[in-house]
């Protein structure tokens, strides 16, 4: 049976909430996941949401003005007043519908271990208490990723802005205790980049405000979206390998050049001109040129400069002895696919005894691609790790950067020198950018209200009677 049905679907991430409708193929909204409090002579708070409007805001440069989130470090919300807020902002300048009207479906991030029932519980209490939505539903955002890309088993890896998370998914179902996530992402970026460009700007600007060490948070937002953000989609980099190996490599082609170079010069006369007027080519010399828009000036960097910024996604401790080498993204991905391979087992059996507590979607999925036949109970850790390793999603806007996915597969292939590797990362750089929000609409198109876990506003009076998770009803008797 095929629905004709329309959802309201909303992917709050910590850097920009993407919001529109299961039957449009792009959103309505693309905002910050933030807002400008601003209190005017009355004592009134106002609350400006939209990028536009907060970037005109922050531009006014009030001092009384402040920027908040709404999400945490884990991609969780935390400021559910201001959450509540936002999304009835959504309804009612971007959506143009009561929340009453349409079920509304939304992402959560994957989390190691069980979901937090408290997140879960204040997202009902938001849906249907205070939005009264008819019927509700949280997929997992990598899960859903997955599956609308139509991979039952997949390794997404997700870089934002918070962090990069790694999510294994076997046979439709998050390995949990294999999921892990670097807290070196896009906002990490953006400071490295303030930091070594400040002093740039210092020099040619006495404008003391552009590089300030004592920042309003409006200052640090705006910059953060304006010209830093600018800054990250065009200047930077990511090397194929190692930087440090490029570097030598780089080094050693240079002091071969010069041998020969002597050489040549001993060999022949004639030749010692030319070939004193030749170099070796070091790319990581060449310059990069960057627009600093405030001042209308031109920045110049080498190029390794511009590579030293993703660098230390895969490497933190190149910035400070304080963070440790196993924080690095390849660390990360091989523990991730080492845990899976460990874990699969025991984590199946644990999650078909359990298939509906958890309160969010698709943790029932049926196989769909599994080429392996890892459906039946067992399943090997070099099964797991090849079926990992041949569905690899590039997600998130962080990993728009130029080169990232040859150094995920570098960083991969190096740790798991035996299995073949194969990627997926979307080509167009929008839905890249919105591919969480796309798995949530692929969700909520799914032909039967029973393949997702809808929840209706009487399944969650049930639960707050029964003081714990219940059993969802099929919520397709509720709205039809
Ligand atoms: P999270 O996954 O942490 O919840 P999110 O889903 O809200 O974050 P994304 O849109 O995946 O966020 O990533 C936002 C980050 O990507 C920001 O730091 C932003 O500056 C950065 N970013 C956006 N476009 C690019 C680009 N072209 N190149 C590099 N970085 C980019």
């Amino acid at each position: 049976m095929t629905l004709n049905r329309k959802c309201v679907v909303i992917h709050n991430g910590s850097h920009r909430t993407v919001a529109g409708f299961s039957n449009v193929e792009l959103p309505q909204c693309i905002i910050p996941s933030s807002y400008v409090k601003r209190t005017d002579d009355a004592g009134k708070a106002e609350f400006i949401f939209g990028t536009y409007d907060m970037i005109d805001a922050t531009a006014e440069k009030r001092s009384d003005d402040e920027v908040y989130t709404l999400m945490d470090s884990q991609g969780l919300p935390y400021n559910w007043e201001a959450l509540e807020l936002q999304w009835r902002y959504m309804y009612e300048t971007q959506l143009k519908v009561s929340p009453e009207e349409l079920p509304l479906v939304i992402t959560m991030p994957a989390t190691n271990g069980k979901p937090d029932m408290s997140i879960l519980e204040r997202y009902y209490e938001l849906a249907f208490d205070k939005l009264k939505v008819p019927v509700f539903q949280i997929v997992i955002e990598p899960l859903a990723i997955a599956l609308s890309m139509g991979k039952s088993s997949a390794f997404v890896i997700d870089m934002g802005a918070s962090g990069c998370n790694v999510t294994p998914i076997i046979d439709g179902i998050v390995v949990k205790n294999a999921v892990v996530r670097s807290k070196f992402g896009g906002d990490f970026l953006d400071f490295q980049v303030h930091e070594k460009l400040a002093p740039m700007i210092k020099e040619e600007n006495d404008m003391e405000t552009m590089a300030d060490e004592e920042k309003s948070s409006t200052d640090v937002w705006h910059e953060a979206n304006t010209w830093i953000q600018q800054f990250k989609s065009t200047m930077l980099q990511v090397s194929e390998k190692d930087l440090i190996e490029l570097e030598r490599y780089y080094k050693e082609q240079a002091e071969i050049f010069a041998r020969q170079q002597e050489q040549l010069k001993q060999m022949d006369q004639q030749l010692q001109y030319t070939a004193l007027t030749g170099s070796p080519n070091n790319p990581l010399l060449q310059k990069k040129n960057f627009l600093f828009k405030p001042l209308n000036k031109t920045i110049t960097l080498d190029f390794k400069d511009c590579y030293e910024f993703a660098e230390y996604l895969f490497k933190p401790q190149l910035i400070s002895d304080k963070f440790s080498p196993e924080d690095g993204l390849g660390p990360l991905m091989a523990k991730s696919v080492k845990k899976a391979g460990a874990s699969i087992n025991s984590m199946k059996a644990n999650t078909s005894a359990n298939l509906n507590g958890l309160g969010t979607s698709h943790m029932h999925t049926t196989a769909g691609d599994n080429a392996n036949g890892s459906s039946s109970n067992n399943i090997s850790p070099e099964q797991v790790y090849s079926l990992l390793l041949t569905n690899i999603i590039i997600t998130g806007s962080s990993s728009l950067i130029e080169g990232m996915e040859q150094r995920i597969i570098k960083e991969l292939s190096i740790r798991f020198p035996q299995y073949k590797l194969t990627t997926f990362a979307n080509q167009v750089m929008m839905d890249r950018k919105i591919q969480g929000w796309l798995g949530a609409i692929t969700m909520a198109n799914l032909p039967s209200w029973n393949l997702g876990k809808w929840y209706s506003k009487e399944d969650y009076e049930s639960l707050k009677r029964d003081g714990k998770q219940s059993q969802p009803t099929n919520a397709s008797a509720n709205t039809n």
